[in-house]
């Protein structure tokens, strides 16, 4: 079983380890992209918790999540200085 989690609202799903392969097989994907799933709940995008492709792609979710995070960080800090410049 593969844990899948939801990017959007954090549910997750075991999917098949075969069926997750079989995904994997197809041909025109991008190899950086785990096979990705829609969530059932809010149609968001799923993200496997741990996988390791048949390309030898290793995708976790820490890794989105950071890079997510970094990037929301990033922009609340652009935000934070632009509210201390308008302090009164
Ligand atoms: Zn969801």
């Amino acid at each position: 079983m593969v844990n899948y989690i939801c990017l959007n609202c954090e549910a997750t799903e075991d999917i098949l380890f075969n069926l997750v392969r079989n995904f994997d097989r197809m041909d025109d994907r991008d190899p950086n992209v785990p096979p990705q799933l829609a969530c059932e709940a809010c149609g968001g995008e799923m993200y496997p918790e741990s996988y390791k492709g048949v390309h030898g792609y290793e995708y976790r979710i820490e890794n989105r999540l950071t890079k997510k995070e970094a990037a929301q960080s990033t922009q609340n800090r652009a935000k934070g200085n632009g509210c201390g410049m308008e302090k009164r």
